[in-house]
């Protein structure tokens, strides 16, 4: 007894605009979310996630753009003709109704009654993992379960897309990591178009296809994981996602240098005589008074040292006084081996892992 899939669709937004006011809580949206896609937008609070979900959803009207599902504008269409599943951040239950009759409403609405209503219901019982549930109280759930409870409503009625606003944000880590594996693996299941909002780019990172970062009601940048971590556009990107050094560098001749030392980089270099080096800490390596061919190497001393268990963080100061960070797997030898502070200490990085951004400052 499952769901049936439907075939899904591709969401094109073109030029969206949303004004309150002096906020342009989305200003001039362009993306194209592929058909079967887990997209995520990952923002800060208050860059207009909600408000770009709540105009996909048809809640909120643009004050300008256009809005397709397939080649369908559905700009103007009321939310009951969008097809489109819902899982909101309080969940939004109804708490005097039973499990069974919360995940039937949509249906009921839809005018699907009877035998194909308890088929349904019971079906995304399954798939939500939880079969023999329909009679319970929501209040006799716990949170975890109330979230199924959601997304079980959400998908009943067999929607081509699915929304979801913050839906775990309610839940604590370990029960929101696992939960992020889970939808993850019935958005495969399901093969809808799905749309994901969160503000934590770690489970932006680990649900989605691709990633588009939101900031001041605009789309600053749209990849895949990797190539957000590895790739960033720009210091926001950088400094939202993952942990990061971001360090002054200058242009000398042809070369670009980072605290006086010459270093190379990957990709394209920014114009101007002044760039932004970005080091992830995981890729700096701790070398040896030898050693470190084909890498670049900046010299430093160590300025504390942070241990967290499954890993420690080294931080250390440049001859330019500029603050680095190293983090490394905390295994017994190593942690045994580490500089004391105020040792100095040689840094390595390899190009690949060398990132030059726009000076912004
Ligand atoms: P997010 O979901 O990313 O936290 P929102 O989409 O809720 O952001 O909000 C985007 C911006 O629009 C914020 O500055 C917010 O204060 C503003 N905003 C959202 N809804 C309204 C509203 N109904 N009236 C006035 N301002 C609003
Ligand atoms: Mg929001």
């Amino acid at each position: 007894m499952t769901l049936r899939q439907r075939a899904a669709v591709p969401i094109t937004l073109r030029g969206l605009r949303k004004r309150y006011g002096e906020v342009r809580a989305l200003d001039d949206v362009d993306l194209d979310v592929r058909s079967g896609e887990f997209l995520t937008l990952l923002g800060p609070s208050g860059s207009g996630k909600t408000t770009l979900l709540m105009v996909l959803a048809g809640f909120i009207r643009p004050d300008q753009g256009r809005l397709l599902f397939g080649d369908d504008e559905v700009t103007r269409l009321p939310p009951h003709q969008r097809d489109i599943g819902m899982v909101f951040q309080n969940y939004a239950l109804f708490p005097h109704m039973d499990v069974a009759a919360n995940i039937a409403y949509p249906l009921k609405l839809r005018g699907i009654g009877g035998a194909e209503q308890q088929r349904r219901v019971e079906a995304a019982l399954q798939t939500v993992q939880l079969a023999g549930y329909g009679a319970r109280r929501i209040d006799q759930l716990s949170g975890g379960q109330r979230q199924r409870v959601a997304l079980a409503r959400a998908i009943v009625f067999e929607p081509r897309i699915v929304l979801m606003d913050e839906p775990l944000s309610a839940l604590d880590k370990q029960l929101r990591e696992r939960m992020q594996i889970e939808l993850r693996q019935l958005h495969e299941q399901l093969g809808t178009t799905t749309i994901y909002v969160t503000h934590d780019q770690r489970e932006a990172l680990t649900m989605s296809d691709r990633v588009a970062v939101v900031n001041g009601g605009r789309i600053v940048q749209l990849d895949t994981p990797r190539a957000l971590y590895e790739q960033p556009a720009n210091r926001f990107v950088a400094e939202f996602i993952g942990e990061s050094s971001l360090l002054p560098v200058q242009r000398d001749g042809d070369v670009w240098r980072c605290a006086g030392q010459a270093i190379a980089h990957s990709g394209a270099a920014p114009s101007g005589a002044r760039a932004c080096l970005l080091l992830r800490p995981e890729r700096v390596r701790l070398l040896g008074a030898e050693g470190g061919e084909g890498l670049n190497v900046l010299p430093a001393q160590v300025s504390g040292i942070v241990y967290q268990g499954d890993s420690f963080l080294l931080q250390a100061r440049l001859a330019d006084g500029h603050a680095i960070s190293l983090r490394g797997i905390a295994g017994a030898a190593v942690l045994d081996s580490l500089p004391a502070p105020a040792a100095a200490v040689r840094l390595g990085f390899a190009q690949a892992d060398t990132v030059l951004l726009p000076d912004e400052t």
